[in-house]
């Protein structure tokens, strides 16, 4: 089975959880956290879930509202962190400050019962991604932060049984509004945001690529796979291990 449930989206903060379950085992993936620790207990605890029941968080990218809240989470409760270079760059993190592994546009990144595949999107940041999720069966993606759409966009969006989907902005709305030429610019341009068109002509065409479906396992994937096996044992071993930077992506990567 696999679920997605936003703990909350805007300008405030980012972060959304995906599980899948196959039965025997569940794994859970945060992806972003903008907001401060006792926010994302209190959105947990609203989903009924504890932070404790997260097995890992993936940064989309590094604007504040979807990773503020990222190293206090990855510190405090154990969690590891994953994310583009670019992203980490921009985040500053580093083998000093923060566990990350590296992942890529384009990767499988397998979890437990869980696949994700990151894509990457126009946006004015450093590699942005967004994702893609499947159990095997049913295939769901979250695609925010995305200046506009791209044929790869499409290409990722395929045979989705469900999508969350960033509708940012009425672009007459924008242009009249009281916002600095600037930021108006920011938003509207090919980095910024889709504008409620934009997302309105993105579900328009994935509705017709994607009825019917098409086999989670033909995801298009075109390079390494990963294949991660998350502990949170809480023992000093285990943490000191993920407080060192992973390195370059590698085809197979087990973190137990
Ligand atoms: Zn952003």
């Amino acid at each position: 089975m696999l679920r997605v449930c936003s703990l909350g989206s805007g300008s405030g903060g980012n972060a959304l959880v995906v599980e899948a379950t196959d039965g025997l085992a569940t794994s859970r993936v945060l992806i972003d956290n903008g907001f401060n620790l006792r926010q994302l207990v209190r959105r947990l605890e609203r989903a009924g879930l504890a932070v404790e029941a997260i097995d890992a968080v993936f940064i989309t990218h590094e604007h504040s509202d979807h990773s503020a809240g990222v190293a206090a989470l990855a510190f405090r409760h154990n969690v590891p962190v994953f994310c583009t270079a670019g992203t980490a760059a921009a985040c500053g993190l580093d083998e000093q400050t923060l566990t990350w592994t590296r992942i890529e546009a384009g990767q499988l990144v397998e979890l437990g019962a869980l696949r994700m595949e990151p894509f990457a999107v126009p946006h004015d940041a450093s590699e942005p991604v967004q994702f893609t999720f499947s159990d095997g069966v049913r295939r769901a993606a979250v695609l925010t932060d995305a200046g506009e759409c791209s044929a790869s966009i499409l290409d990722a969006l395929v045979g989705l049984h469900a999508l969350v989907l960033e509708c940012n902005h009425d672009a007459r709305m924008l242009l009249q509004g009281a916002y600095p030429p600037f930021l108006k610019q920011r938003i509207a341009g090919a980095r910024g945001h889709l504008s409620n068109d934009q997302a309105a002509a993105i579900l328009s065409q994935i509705d017709r690529t994607s009825l019917g479906g098409r086999s989670p396992t033909s995801s298009g994937a075109t390079s390494a796979t990963y294949r991660c096996s998350i502990s949170r044992s809480g023992s000093t071993g285990a943490r000191s291990d993920r407080r060192k930077h992973e390195g370059p992506a590698r085809p197979a990567l087990h973190l137990r």
